[in-house]
């Protein structure tokens, strides 16, 4: 059986990072995954396919991930470090602080006044990381 290599298999197969079966995995529930999983849950999904990943071998996976600039790790306030795959599509974060959920979201004027902000001191903006803490409007 060939499946089709998910981005991020392909990211490590361009960095020729050694890649074993449960690495493979790992990589395809993060290559999958559509929101900001922490550990466990990378563990929790990974183990549906594979049960004998162990969480320290996601620990030491989602590391070389993270130091290959294949994935980029968030701190959204609560003290868990989640994950999503890096691309060069960026994007803000609006975390609802009741719920947990985040959104992603993109301003062009927000981009453009960071940019303004940054060369009114003498900078060209090259990174950023928003994040928005947020409860509901009351209805
Ligand atoms: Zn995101």
């Amino acid at each position: 059986m060939v499946a089709k290599l998910s981005s991020i298999e392909k990211k490590c197969r361009d960095r020729e990072l050694k890649m074993t079966e449960q690495r493979r995995v790992i990589a395809r529930v993060l290559s999958e995954a559509k929101d900001h999983p922490d550990v466990e849950e990378v563990h929790r999904r990974a183990v549906k396919v594979d049960e004998n990943i162990s969480i320290a071998t996601v620990y030491r996976t989602v590391r070389l991930f993270e130091d290959e600039n294949i994935i980029e790790k968030h701190d959204f306030g609560d003290g868990r470090a989640r994950y999503e795959e890096a691309t060069d599509q960026h994007h803000d974060h609006l975390i609802d602080v009741k719920s947990g959920k985040v959104i992603e979201f993109v301003n062009e004027e927000i981009e453009r006044l960071q940019e303004e902000i940054a060369k009114a001191h003498g900078y060209k903006l090259v990174d950023h990381r928003l994040e928005l803490y947020v409860v509901p409007l009351e209805k």
